[in-house]
């Protein structure tokens, strides 16, 4: 049977997947990275842990395409038997891999555990297959041949799924599934851009067969664009991408915060720190959610002064000095306190930025005049206020307040690029 080289599986594996107490998605985000590098995944399964089960669908599904991928399963107690399946379908014995013994034992010391003996089961990986290190927890992966194709087998929690795909999975595809053609990627994140206008603007280089072939995702008000180029030669691919970054970057000038840093909080916390601008918050909708961000960036404490979560009409006036004159008149969901707010909190915080959030998130509390997703904000940069307002669709109560939050760091973003600041 000839097979297609650019098809795969997915098999996710987990007792809670089967039982419903748990949504498998780790498969459709693999599916979607391994679509930016023009594989395509035509089939997903999902599997209780069990392990003649489990040995006979990687069999299978190797025997189909040359690559599957799995996820889960790789714990250190015994109902976790991905690792023996995956022997078993090789037709290998595990054997104990002295360099994830090692480590597992240096982990466990630093972190002053004691160390059970159940553990070594995770050092122990199918004869022959190559070992993928977890950077973020225990279960190294591994890939090993099996039949005609390749298993790669990742741990189940998302955070050391997704890591290991990026740094050890994805590089190796690059580097060995070319067949003869070369690879060239890039990646940029944008904000302000809903995914609907950004394809409108990319236009024809988002088709599915454009070289570079265009991917993007939506995540919490921000987008991630990938772009992969294929030729062969590793020199045109590279060519080919770096054009297409150069007209990319043209055409988003706009929108793109950055080329690696997903996180925009990071790359505004960075800037700020950077550069030595001192910033406060002033939340009511978001509800501290703003700096709560910003103070995930390590090393912000030299910027980052204070942050005020003032709900209240009266905490506004009391922290941030609004005028209760302003309140009454505008009400406190209005680019005119929004705007007292941000100029009180620099004031307050004595820092030179300061942005302020005042919106309604919903469910309930909104009219006609001002309905749910109605979020004002305000922003002194250097005794200069300026005031907008964004008018989110009514979606659940946490989404508005996430995409306040990002519009808030946008701001914030957009004053940092601005000449004077
Ligand atoms: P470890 O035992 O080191 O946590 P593991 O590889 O054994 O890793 P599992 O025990 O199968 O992983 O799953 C651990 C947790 O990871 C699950 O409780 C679930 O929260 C999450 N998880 C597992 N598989 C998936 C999946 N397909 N989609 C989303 N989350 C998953």
């Amino acid at each position: 049977m000839i097979r297609d080289p650019r098809k795969a599986a997915v098999i996710a594996i987990g007792d809670e997947l089967l039982e419903g107490r748990h949504a498998d998605t780790n498969s459709g985000a693999i599916a979607r990275r391994l679509a930016d590098l023009g594989i395509d995944v035509v089939e997903f399964r999902v599997l209780g842990d069990e392990r003649d089960r489990l040995a006979r669908t990687m069999w299978e599904l190797c025997e189909r395409y040359p690559l599957v991928v799995a996820t889960g399963g790789l714990g250190p107690t015994l109902d976790d038997v991905t690792r023996e399946a995956a022997a078993d379908a090789a037709g290998v014995n595990l054997v104990r891999d002295a360099s994830v013994e090692a480590h597992l034992r240096e982990l466990f010391a630093r972190r002053k555990r004691e160390f059970a003996e159940s553990n070594l089961r995770q050092a122990e990986l199918p004869d022959g297959a190559q070992l993928m290190p977890n950077q973020n927890g225990t279960a190294p992966g591994f890939r090993v041949w099996i039949g005609g194709g390749v298993l790669a087998v990742l741990p189940g929690p998302p955070r050391e799924c997704f890591d290991m795909l990026e740094r050890e999975l994805v590089p190796w595809l690059l580097a060995t599934c070319g067949r003869g053609e070369h690879f060239a990627t890039a990646s940029f994140h944008l904000v302000g851009l809903a995914e609907s206008s950004f394809a409108d603007r990319a236009g024809d280089w988002m088709a599915r067969d454009a070289n570079p072939r265009m991917g993007v995702t939506a995540h919490q008000g921000t987008l991630r664009v990938t772009l992969r180029a294929r030729a062969a030669t590793r020199e045109r691919a590279e060519e080919r991408i770096a054009a297409r970054q150069a007209a990319f970057r043209e055409r988003f000038a706009r929108e793109l915060f950055s080329e690696d840093e997903p996180r925009l909080a990071f790359v505004v916390g960075r800037e700020l720190v950077a550069r030595g601008l001192t910033i406060t918050t002033a939340e009511s909708c978001t509800g501290g959610m703003v700096a709560e961000f910003l103070t995930e960036v390590p090393g912000i404490s030299a910027v980052f002064r204070e942050g005020f979560v003032t709900y209240a009409n009266e905490a506004k006036v009391a922290r941030l000095g609004v005028p209760g004159e302003l309140l009454e008149r505008h009400g406190a969901v209005s680019r005119e306190v929004a705007a007292a707010m941000a100029a009180g909190a620099a004031r307050a915080g004595n820092a030179r930025i300061a942005i302020a959030v005042s919106g309604i998130a919903g469910p309930d509390g909104g009219t006609a005049e001002k309905p749910v997703g109605l979020v004002c904000f305000g922003l002194a940069v250097d005794g200069v206020v300026t005031s907008h307002e964004l008018r989110f669709p009514p979606v659940d109560r946490h989404t508005i307040r996430t995409f306040a939050t990002h519009a808030a760091l946008e701001l914030v973003w957009r004053a940092l690029r601005a000449p004077q600041a």
